[in-house]
This record gives C-alpha cells, structure tokens and sequence, in this order.
C-alpha cells in the first residue's frame, strides 16, 4: 500500500480486566501498523483516577505482550499530560469556542420540562450570557447550528450527524479537567494519529471530535510529535461490538470477558489471536484458521462487517484444542509445563515424573481443549491413591451393582498377566468382558473409574500400561474395598 506509514493508536482506560473487545480492537490496530509499516501507539487514558488502578495497566501490558502485539511506542499516559489539555482549552478559549455554563443538571432539565421538550439535552441556555471562564460549572463547546458532520468509517461507510441535533457538549468539567473528548482529540492529533480503529461504541462522540479537531486545527495548534499543523482528518474505522449468545452486548459481569481468564485456562496466544480476528472479519479465502503472519497479509479494514459480532467461547475452545493438536510432541509437553507444576498441581512435585507424562502426552494432547485440563488427565499417574470424582464414583462404582464383580474379575485377570502392554491388557479386559456378558465399553468404565477417578480420562489401556501394574491391581482392589463398604452400609440403612 502507498502513502504515509501510518500511526495507529490503543487507547484503553485501566478500569478492569482486559476486556476480549478491547483485545480485538488491539488486534485490528495492530494489523494495520504492521501491513503499512507504521506505528502501533499505546496510550493509556488514565484520567479517570477513581477508576483506574495500576494493576489494570499492568495488565493490559502484560496481555498485549502475551498476544504478541507489544506496543510500538508508549505507553503514554493522559494522566502525565494535563498541561498540553489547558494549552488547548486555553486556545479553543481564546478562539470563541467554548464559553461557561453555569447550569446544574436539574436546572436544564426543569427548563426542557417546562418547555415541552422531552429528549434530554443542552438548551443552549448560557451561550450568549458572556460568563467569564472561571464563573460557570463547566465550559461547554458552540456546535455550529447548522450543516452536518460527515464521519467517513471504514466500516459503517458515511455515517451523518446533523448539528442541529448536537448539543453544545460539555469539554471541561467544573475542576478544570479536560473530558474524555477533548483530551483524546488532543492526544490524537499530538501524537500523529492517522487511523483511529475503536470500538462503535465511540461513533456517537466522533462527530463532536471531528469539530474539536477542526477547531483546535483553525487556532493554529501545533503537533507535539514531529511539529507543524495540525493534518487531515485520520481515518475513521468503528468495528462491530461484540454479543453473547444471546445477541446482547458483552457483559462484563455475567460473560467471560477478561483476557487474563483465557490464559489462566490455558488458551494459547496463537488461537486466540486467530479467533479474534474473525470477530468481524473473516479473510477472502474463507479459511478460518491462520496465522498472525497470514492476518497482516489478508486483512483490510474495509473488509470488516458491521454487525454485530458473537463472541462464541465454544468456537474459540475448539479453536484452541485444534491448535494443541497440531502441536509436535514436545511443543505440546513445553506448553503444558505451567499446567504441571507449581501450587496448583493435585500431587506433590517429587512424585511427578517428567518421563511418565512424556509417555501419556500424545494421548493427552488428543483430548484436551484448553491446557487446564491436562492436570485431570495425568494426575492418577502421580497420586498415590485414585483421585476421586464423587459424582463419577457413585454412579459408576456404587449405583452398579455389578460394578464389584467386574472389578474383581478385572483384578484376577491383571494379576495372572505377566505381559503388562495395553495391547495384553485390552485382551484381558475383552475376555472379561464378555464372560460378564457386556459390552467393553460397560466394563471398562468401573475399572476406569477404580483407577483414575473419572468416567472420562486417557485411552484405559494405555493408562494402565503406564501406571504399571502394581499399583493397577492395588487400586482395584482399594475400589472393591470402599464399593463394599458403601453396599453394606446402603444394606443397613434400607434393613
Ligand atoms: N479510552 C477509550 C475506551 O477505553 C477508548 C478511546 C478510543 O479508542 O478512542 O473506551
Ligand atoms: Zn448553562
């Protein structure tokens, strides 16, 4: 592409977890910067100082590193840049763009009320009272009366906004603090802004940043980043929100949200990053699965839909776990490592064995979505006794009552085998099966459960190779134990 390498900016304010929207706008920012050669800015709008907390900066960093999309330049901080917004209030000022409103919210809302206007809004009450700057509650902006604002999306195409709907907007609170508007207008022209990418959220304010721009363009304001006057217009793009299943706008309370949650779960940066992309974009080939690389080449901003987008977690654990598979071997032990050591781990660090799990990983890496589950798969190797799913042992082991003939038929069998290979040992379980007249799949489940703890786990015969024998017959023997237990006890109670 041909013109000026641009400089495109993520704006996020720290008031939470790193919101998956704000990941995807990241994305999209990103994307451009790298297919033109231009900047990625970080920008961090901390102005907000009862809602902000440093921890929500650190991490939104620590995301964006983890995504792989660190920032270029930045990051800068509204809350550092307090004296560059009086110098362009103080010009827009001088300029006859703003002037004082002296008026509490109840007092313009008593007026509209007795005047029989119903949609809330400024009624323009002190534009010409000539109040001098410090005797109002707020400065307030003079929207021209007539004539439209165009804004021109790469998304959402000529979007208008007729001025004479547009109030004359608060841009300077009471203390003197620039609001959001303002100061990210001024942000944006000071630091070479060319592409604003944002959430749509933001399109019903971009109007009244396209009359700041203009205005604070016409004083003669000066860029702060590489000088001179202020430029064009930057390019607008407003991407599609995000929705939930049930079509309504991302909760941040009731969905999961939080970026910091997926990798906690042990989603990979890879995946996700493919699965953010294709919320509103999907790439001309229609292959849905692709790298970052693949991204900077195939995207385009004008490509991207405007509708709302679903968010759909179940497509993205999919995603994950198709990514998992393709992994080698030891891409996959690599990737698994945080999963099996340190505080979170059910046995103790001594008794996990690097060897053992290297010798279950390709069947574990066959069924796991998200890395978090690989502990549940593994951890029978590694405990001392079967780890014991409660709701899985009682259907299984004490709800069957033929469970403990099948357990112990299964021991007898185990026990007379010297040739301990899942091979040997599905033959084994075969023949016990079927003199217990069932299916294997029937018997296998009480011994699956007798020894890992859970109806759903690694492929049982290669499990028990592994585990070895020993502690194979031990196990059963400890499950026919407590089966026996529980039905004798059952037998009390109903006698
Ligand atoms: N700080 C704004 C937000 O978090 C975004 C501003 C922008 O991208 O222009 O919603
Ligand atoms: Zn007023």
């Amino acid at each position: 592409m041909s013109g000026p390498a641009p400089r495109v900016r993520f704006a996020p304010s720290p008031t939470g977890y790193f919101h998956v929207g704000s990941a995807r706008t990241a994305l999209f920012n990103w994307l451009v910067a790298r297919q033109m050669g231009g900047t990625f800015v970080l920008r961090i709008e901390d102005t907000d100082a009862e809602r902000n907390r440093e921890e929500w900066l650190d991490g939104i960093i620590t995301a964006l590193d983890w995504l792989g999309m660190a920032p270029d330049e930045g990051p800068y901080r509204q809350s550092m840049r307090t004296a560059r917004y009086d110098e362009a209030i103080d010009a827009l000022w001088a300029a006859g763009h703003l002037y004082a409103c002296g008026c509490t919210g109840d007092e313009v809302q008593a007026r509209n009320a007795a005047n029989g206007i119903k949609t809330p809004g400024y009624d323009n009450h002190c534009r010409d009272l000539g109040l001098g700057r410090g005797e109002g509650r707020a400065l307030r902006f003079r929207t021209p009366d007539e004539g439209t604002v165009v804004v021109d999306d790469q998304v959402r195409g000529q979007v208008e906004f007729p001025c004479s709907a547009m109030d004359d907007f608060v841009v300077v609170k009471g203390s003197g603090a620039p609001l959001f508007a303002l100061a990210n207008v001024v942000d944006d022209i000071d630091m070479a802004i060319t592409h604003i990418i944002r959430g749509e959220d933001l399109l019903p304010t971009t109007p009244k940043q396209i009359l700041l721009w203009r205005a604070l363009a016409a004083t003669g304001w000066q860029v702060a980043m590489g000088g001179g006057p202020v430029g064009d217009l930057p390019v607008f793009a407003h991407l599609p929100m995000l929705v939930n299943e049930a079509r309504k706008k991302l909760s941040k309370r009731k969905d999961p949200v939080a970026v910091e949650l997926y990798r906690d779960q042990g989603y990979l940066p890879e995946p996700f990053v493919n699965y953010l992309g294709l919320l509103g974009w999907s790439p001309p080939d229609g292959n849905e699965t692709f790298t970052m690389d693949h991204m900077v080449e195939a995207f385009a901003l004008g490509d991207v839909n405007n509708s709302p987008a679903f968010f759909d977690v179940a497509k993205l654990t999919h995603m994950n776990g198709e990514y998992l598979r393709s992994l080698g071997s030891e891409a996959f032990i690599a990737a698994a490592q945080p999963w099996l050591h340190g505080d979170a781990v059910p046995w103790s660090e001594e008794a996990f064995d690097e060897a053992v799990f290297a010798r279950m990983a390709p069947l574990v890496q066959e069924r796991v979505a998200i890395l978090s589950e690989v502990p549940g798969m593994v951890d029978f190797l590694f405990l001392d006794e079967a780890p014991m799913d409660e709701a899985d042992w009682t259907k299984v082991l004490i709800a069957d009552t033929e469970a403990d003939a099948i357990l112990q038929a299964a021991h007898d069998a185990y026990a007379g085998t010297t040739e301990w290979t899942a091979a040997r040992l599905h033959e084994i379980t075969l023949q016990v099966a079927e003199t217990a007249g069932k299916k294997l799949g029937k018997a296998q489940a009480p011994i699956r459960v007798a020894i890992t703890g859970r109806k759903v786990g690694p492929p049982l015969f290669e499990a028990l190779e592994v585990l070895g024998k020993e502690k194979t017959l031990a196990r059963l023997k400890s499950a026919l134990d407590s089966v026996g237990v529980h039905q004798a006890e059952d037998r009390t109670e109903s006698g």
